[in-house]
């Protein structure tokens, strides 16, 4: 795939023979590629008007025209090549342009993944796709004290610079030279680095991508430039596609990994994982299931075991403990009336308010929600330090709160909607419309169930669900050998 020095490649080898050109001609061979617009009023637009520069913001170029911008994403296999106008198009040739010259433009694209999109000059910046994006590390508002505050995230800080929208241009081959130029670990929670780190990011990933762009980018796997230029850079990789091979610094075997689903080459000596900070070695999973579904049996299950189980409805009916400073918090926003004669928050009374009342439900939960978090993060990071393999954090409402975000896998526990309403109306002791009434304000386990990693099917006997657990078990133990 094209990175950012290889896209800035393509704008250069493009410079000298389109700009200055005039638009007579536009055939659109593939539609999708130009969409929302048809091919008419693509054509249309673009017609008589004469290109005067090419741009590029992170991987889209942008074409300058006379009163329009032609934003160009090449994806996976994009190029460009200039033929003569009356040269027949090759198969993957997807768009020709047509010069007064004589000459063409021509987009070709094996996979047709690329994207081309007509912006007006004051809507260029303002709307997607280039609104959506960070800024590149070129940029002069990027220092060290703009990246540490950005990179106020858990994510793996490999993720992290990976996110177009924090630092714009790094894709996962420079990631990886430039974490390696920097000395850090791929796998350092973003949120770790010190501001002396990331200004040796930003120092690392400018002269790497300095470099790149000077060798005409990376050419690996079949990616050619336009024009048939290739990039040097492959022969200037220091740990991108070395595992197994000795580091230029300390000899030492490069190893490869997966971080968040990449493939991540690094130095295990010169990256070392800084036992100091946040382990990423534990497997965080959270646990959730609908109202009654048999969530605490499986959580159980977990315990029994001796897997850690960080409980957020307990954290949270902490919340309303007089100690809590989240219980003045609450009587100021809702008043008195949520507290039982004994001055302890009658759990009944605001479970009927916040069922009742959205506004009231936002409120409550603006004030517990962040509460229950650093309750967790804290407890992870405890968790974490004394290297536990699993920790379970059960979140009855994972999905919805998005805690499922800092969790690596997910485990759904299912049951039957007239499993869930029998045991609601025992438990509760609450009549079968209540029941009814409160299944429908959740998300419906079938949404619940598509979006979790596991399901555990709790709707048959005790012994299906062990079954059921001991294979999730056997999986998530196998899932950490590979990964690792
Ligand atoms: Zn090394």
């Amino acid at each position: 795939m094209p990175e950012l020095p290889e896209v800035e490649t393509v704008r250069r080898t493009l410079l000298e023979p389109i700009v200055g050109q005039t638009l007579i001609g536009v055939d659109v061979f593939y539609a999708k590629m130009i969409r929302p617009l048809d091919a008419e009023s693509f054509s249309k637009i673009l017609i008589g008007q004469t290109i005067h520069a090419i741009d590029r913001l992170g991987k889209y170029l942008i074409f300058k025209l006379e009163d329009v911008n032609l934003l160009v994403h090449l994806r996976m296999e994009g190029k460009f090549f200039i033929k003569p106008s009356d040269a027949l198009p090759d198969t993957h040739e997807h768009i020709a342009f047509y010069f007064a010259s004589g000459a063409s433009l021509r987009y070709h694209d094996v996979r047709k993944f690329g994207t081309m999109t007509l912006r007006s000059e004051t809507s260029l910046y303002d709307t997607p796709p280039l609104s959506r994006l960070g800024l590149e590390v070129t940029h002069p508002t990027v220092n060290a004290g703009w990246l540490h505050k950005r990179l106020n995230t858990r994510r793996a800080i490999k993720v992290a610079l990976l996110d177009q929208t924090i630092l714009l241009g790094l894709g996962n081959i420079y990631v990886d030279e430039t974490l390696f130029c920097a000395k850090i670990n791929p796998n350092t929670q973003a949120n770790m680095l010190t501001l002396t780190q990331c200004e040796t990011l930003i120092n690392c990933a400018k002269r790497i991508l300095d470099k790149a762009i000077a060798l005409g980018g990376t050419s690996i796997r079949t990616y050619l430039n336009s024009l048939g230029i290739s990039g040097k850079f492959q022969n200037k990789l220091t740990v991108h596609l070395r595992q197994g091979e000795p580091c230029l610094n300390c000899q030492t075997s490069l190893v490869k990994t997966k971080v968040g689903g990449r493939g991540t080459y690094y130095c295990p000596t010169c990256q070392p994982f800084n036992t100091e900070g946040v382990s990423t070695m534990s497997t965080i999973i959270g646990l959730t299931g609908g109202i009654a579904t048999g969530k605490s049996t499986v959580s159980a299950m977990f315990k029994d075991m001796g897997i850690p189980v960080i409980d957020t409805d307990a954290i949270a009916h902490d919340a309303l403990s007089p100690n809590a400073e989240t219980y003045r918090i609450l009587i100021d926003t809702l008043s008195e009336a949520i507290l039982a004669p004994d001055k302890t928050i009658n759990r009944n009374t605001l479970g009927k308010m916040l069922f009742n009342d959205p506004v009231v439900r936002k409120q409550v939960n603006e004030i517990i929600h962040p509460y229950v978090r650093q309750v967790v993060d804290t407890e992870l990071t405890r968790l974490k330090a004394l290297n536990h393999p699993f920790i379970v954090v059960d979140v009855p409402l994972l999905f919805e709160t998005n805690f499922h975000t800092i969790c690596d896998v997910t485990v759904f526990v299912y049951a039957k909607q007239y499993q869930q309403i029998e045991r609601m109306m025992a438990r509760d002791h609450i009549d079968e419309a209540y029941a009814k009434q409160k299944l429908k304000a959740q998300l419906p386990l079938s949404k619940k169930r598509t979006l979790a990693d596991y399901v555990i099917d709790n709707s048959q006997s005790i012994i299906q669900t062990k079954k059921a657990f001991q294979k999730l078990m056997a999986s998530l133990r196998k899932e950490d050998e590979d990964g690792y």
